[in-house]
């Protein structure tokens, strides 16, 4: 009898170390900041780039279990192998250029247009290629349109939230909230968290200023629902072009597009071309690098004796 409880626990612990390995065996995602041409200065791009790995590390991954790193590079130059790069710049010209995109090799990058908000847009950005790293990623539920039956979301993790309205702060900078795997739940339960803070109050909701698109299989068409201003949200039919299959691409040049229109948003970038402004520290970290300084200070004084 003891024998065989004895080789349950041990069928038992082999199966829980074997998931351990599993997850310690996961490929990580490499996600590199890179302000080409930009006003922002060094230590800006680095503060942002912490921010959004503790947003990874600390929110996003334990709901999504995709672990994942972020690093600051000051050009494409030091652009290591294996890294998806964001790329923010000061003037990406139209606005549909902005969002995802692909590479010759059919590797992810993003294009930021830079402006005051512009951490909050790489979170999106971060976030949504972390979920989905190909832009092509669809789940089956019941249409927000009535009448249309089923039909297939794209998984874009911040669109139905993207508003700074629903953001919140990591280290003081404002990051993009983010819908969970129960965002496409076929009921709605209490107690369930639909996004990160909780703005998502049931699946599959469109809050103000943002927006979900899925394909309809009956019509063969796209569709969105779209909340840039007004009272309410409204449905509407695509005219979408997909190009090499990847779906948020053609999504992002569609509607980049059209969000700066409703929301009269201009294209051009909001720091002079060439300027570097200063990044000020925040007062609250002043006395922690003074200390350190301090601290630093007196371990070269003590090994010079
Ligand atoms: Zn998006």
């Amino acid at each position: 009898m003891v024998e065989v409880i004895e080789l349950q626990l041990c069928a038992r612990t082999r199966v829980a170390r074997i998931s351990m390995m599993g997850e310690q065996h996961m490929l990580t995602h490499h996600v590199a900041l890179v302000s080409e041409e930009s006003a922002i200065p060094p230590a800006e791009l680095m503060a942002v780039a912490a921010a959004l790995e503790k947003q990874v590390t600390r929110d996003f991954a334990p709901i999504w279990k995709v672990p994942a790193t972020v690093t600051a590079f000051q050009s494409l130059d030091h652009l290591p192998l294996d890294y998806w790069p964001i790329i923010i710049k000061d003037d990406i010209g139209d606005p549909s250029a902005a969002g995802y995109h692909e590479d010759q090799n059919g590797q992810p990058f993003a294009l930021v247009q830079y402006s005051d908000g512009w951490p909050l847009t790489v979170s999106h950005e971060l976030l949504e290629m972390l979920a989905d790293p190909f832009g092509r990623r669809m789940v089956a539920g019941p249409s927000p349109k009535p009448g249309q039956g089923r039909v297939k979301f794209l998984v874009e993790v911040c669109d139905p939230c993207e508003s700074e309205a629903f953001s919140y702060s990591v280290n003081d900078i404002k990051v993009s909230d983010f819908y969970t795997p129960q965002f496409f739940d076929p009921v709605t339960a209490a107690g369930v968290r639909y996004s990160f803070t909780g703005s998502i109050k049931q699946p599959r909701q469109v809050l103000r200023d943002g927006y979900l698109s899925w394909y309809d299989p009956a019509s063969a068409s796209w569709w969105q629902r779209t909340w840039f201003g007004g009272a309410k949200a409204a449905d509407k039919k695509l005219a979408l072009k997909v190009v090499g299959g990847n779906i948020r691409a053609a999504i992002d040049r569609h509607t980049e597009v059209m969000r700066a229109k409703a929301q009269k948003r201009l294209a051009a970038g909001t720091a002079p071309k060439g300027t570097v402004a200063e990044f000020a520290a925040p007062a609250s970290l002043a006395e922690g690098a003074e200390s350190l300084r301090a601290a630093v200070k007196s371990v070269i004084r003590r090994a010079k004796r």
